[in-house]
């Protein structure tokens, strides 16, 4: 299972204007459930059936196929072949859904198409029953409210947009009657979960809304992360001698200057991931953080043998182009044992100053540790004297769920691995 974050709450509440703005900042898949009631709702509606009575609705599923589909990053129902997004929009639809849902049997039959996206992606689900029934352990549910008059305003501007014609008294009659079904009936009533955040939104507009539900997440997932830890004191030891000699020796034939060591966590164990320009960049890098780090490093340099000693320095190999499961290994074993990890995702030195293209390394390891990442950047420089002059620069640290991946699909990888390019690419000097 990935992440899953539960938005359940009534009609109106702007769940979903929420979730769809929420999963395009973490880059998740928005799931709006409402969307497959509502195409059942449509389906009873067509034939003419009555939509509140199971009777008449459950012999209609069997021929009822229904998927979602994903279009520019925005969902899509097909309902046995036929793009119904926009058809389930109108207001008599509405009204359809709330009937069909109510009947036990509908609910289970969307049950494992629901749960079934949770497996795959990493998801913002809004819904009424996410929380309590179909995900009862996302990671985070937040019950999203506003008063039945202040929903019944934003329904009124969205119809009144769209150019449909309806009055703000027959909208709030609507909610409320849609509000007593939904929290009445006996299947899945709309209920907040006893671990869900409630979040009114009366006051809030979209922006504070969404800024709400995102400071949730990130307490949320914060809790969830593991302890922090430190590699053992013995070894930190050594590693702050041989640290300061290291930066006494690197001072001989250049200048080095960091920023932004405000953003170096005190404690580890997190990925550490610079851009590459020299061979001192290991050193220059870790030389400013407390926690001892592991380096991961592509396995020609232990062809030669003298750089065997590297290994002192948990220095270990990995073999590049392919996804070498015994490096990704040792990475979560040094996570584990309260390392850091520092990984150079463009697999080797940049021959001409500029950011290559990431791997996929350490998105994977992030994603298997839930491990944070510190992006660094390092500039290159001369002197006006002509003295080589380093800048590394210490970038904001990326928490582990921003760049966790669940199903590795390409798109998914290249997501997190542009999020951390982007990061490094905006700490280096052009
Ligand atoms: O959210 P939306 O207004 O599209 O939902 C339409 C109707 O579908 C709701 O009024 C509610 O009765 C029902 N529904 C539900 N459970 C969900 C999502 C929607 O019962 N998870």
């Amino acid at each position: 299972m990935g992440i899953s974050i539960a938005l359940d709450g009534p009609s109106g509440a702007g769940k979903s204007t929420i979730a769809k703005e929420v999963a395009r900042r973490l880059g998740y898949v928005y799931v709006d459930t409402g969307a497959l009631y509502r195409s059942i709702g449509l389906y009873a509606y067509r034939l003419g059936k009555k939509t509140n009575g199971a009777s008449e609705v459950v012999p209609l599923l069997s021929d009822i196929k229904l998927e979602l589909k994903y279009i520019d990053g925005t969902q899509r129902v097909i309902l046995n072949g036929e793009d119904v997004s926009e058809a389930i929009r109108a207001p008599e639809i509405a009204m359809a859904a709330s009937g069909v849902s109510a009947i036990p049997e509908v609910r289970e039959f969307l049950l494992d198409l629901q749960r079934n996206m949770a497996e795959k992606y990493n998801i913002v689900m809004d819904g009424r029953d996410i929380g309590t029934v179909i995900l009862p352990n996302a990671q985070v549910k937040i019950f999203i409210t506003a008063s039945a008059e202040e929903r019944a305003n934003r329904r009124l501007k969205e119809h009144l947009a769209k150019g449909q014609e309806i009055s703000y008294e027959e909208i709030l009659k609507e909610i409320n009657e849609r509000d007593y079904n939904d929290s009445h009936r006996a299947a899945a009533p709309l209920k907040k979960a006893d671990d869900a955040y409630e979040l009114d939104t009366s006051n809030l507009d979209i922006d504070g809304a969404v800024s709400a539900v995102l400071g949730i997440v990130d307490e949320k997932m914060n809790a969830l992360r593991p302890a922090p830890k430190m590699a053992p004191p013995v070894n930190r030891f050594f590693y702050r001698l041989v640290r300061w000699i290291a930066l006494l020796i690197l001072r001989i034939p250049m200048k080095i200057e960091h920023e932004g060591l405000e953003n170096i966590p005190k404690t580890g164990s997190y990925i550490v991931a610079p851009n590459h320009h020299t061979l001192m960049d290991p050193v220059a890098v870790s030389v400013k953080i407390p926690n001892i780090s592991a380096y991961m490093v592509k396995d020609d340099v232990f062809k030669v043998k003298i750089l065997h000693i590297l290994k002192i320095f948990h220095a270990f190999p990995v073999k590049r182009g392919t996804s070498d499961r015994s490096a990704i290994k040792t990475s979560l074993d040094y996570l584990e044992r309260g390392y850091n990890l520092t990984i150079f995702p463009e697999g080797t030195r940049s021959k001409d100053g500029k950011l290559g293209a990431f791997k996929s390394g350490v998105v994977f390891v992030a994603s298997e540790a839930n491990a944070d990442v510190l992006p660094v950047g390092i500039t290159l420089k001369r002197t006006r004297l002509g003295r080589k002059h380093l800048i590394v620069r210490y970038g904001k640290l990326i928490p582990y769920y921003k760049v966790k991946v669940n199903s590795m699909s390409s798109s998914e990888l290249k997501h997190s691995r542009d999020i951390i390019l982007n990061e490094v690419k905006g700490l280096i000097d052009e």
